[in-house]
């Protein structure tokens, strides 16, 4: 989930057929939103909060751009997402169901990467240390690439082989060249949009991984 991605796709797909794989620690990284951090709570709670509106669900929130499914002033969307860009610690982000354990028990194994569109890098790697703590963050790496499309020669350049984000279209861009597998994390902007691998809880992820 984020703002300012017009693109999608009305195409609509069977259930993705997953396949059982064995993934190294080492062999893997991370998008940050929709993935780590439960952006979908702080944007709602920050709505109501900031801007008094309520009555919106996580169920709501069915296209990655919530300007296309949200009844809501761009400008309001713009002000929520500006406050989890800079200042996350403060906007009370909190990481998905699992999401710490599993990444703390990778991150004793191997370094751990993450790869966030996010423009700004301190925010989200003051939050990264706040939730997962200074030690198993401390060896991260963590790039903050400003833009959603290209994270492929980041993810090359770290030298891993899969990567798990919740936008199904840099899933497929990842696809498209054949050393990367991407796995989708369920989300409601990506449930049927899509035939690749996906995981839908970070139990999962620690089941692929063999931890
Ligand atoms: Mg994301």
């Amino acid at each position: 989930m984020f703002v300012k991605d017009v693109r999608r796709t009305e195409q609509k797909y069977r259930k993705p057929r997953n396949i059982i794989m064995r993934i190294e620690p080492s062999a893997i990284g991370f998008d940050i939103d929709g993935v780590v951090a439960d952006t979908t709570e702080a944007f709602i709670r920050i709505l109501n909060k900031k801007y008094g509106i309520s009555g919106i669900t996580a169920a709501d929130i069915v296209e990655f751009d919530v300007c296309q499914c949200l009844n809501i002033e761009p400008e309001i969307v713009e002000g929520t997402f500006a406050a989890l860009l800079t200042d996350p610690i403060a906007a009370e982000m909190r990481p998905l169901p699992g999401a710490v354990s599993v990444l703390q028990c990778l991150g004793r194994q191997a370094p751990l990467t993450f790869i966030t569109a996010r423009p700004l890098r301190r925010p989200i790697a003051d939050w990264l240390s706040h939730v997962l703590g200074r030690e198993t963050f401390q060896n991260s790496n963590l790039i903050a690439m400003g833009d959603h499309d290209g994270k492929a020669s980041h993810i090359r350049k770290a030298g891993l082989n899969y990567f798990v984000d919740d936008r199904y279209e840099t899933c497929v861009e990842l696809e498209t060249g054949g050393d990367i597998t991407p796995l989708v994390f369920t989300q409601p902007w990506n449930k049927g949009r899509h035939q690749l691998q996906s995981v839908s809880s970070w139990l999962e992820i620690a089941q692929l991984c063999h931890l």
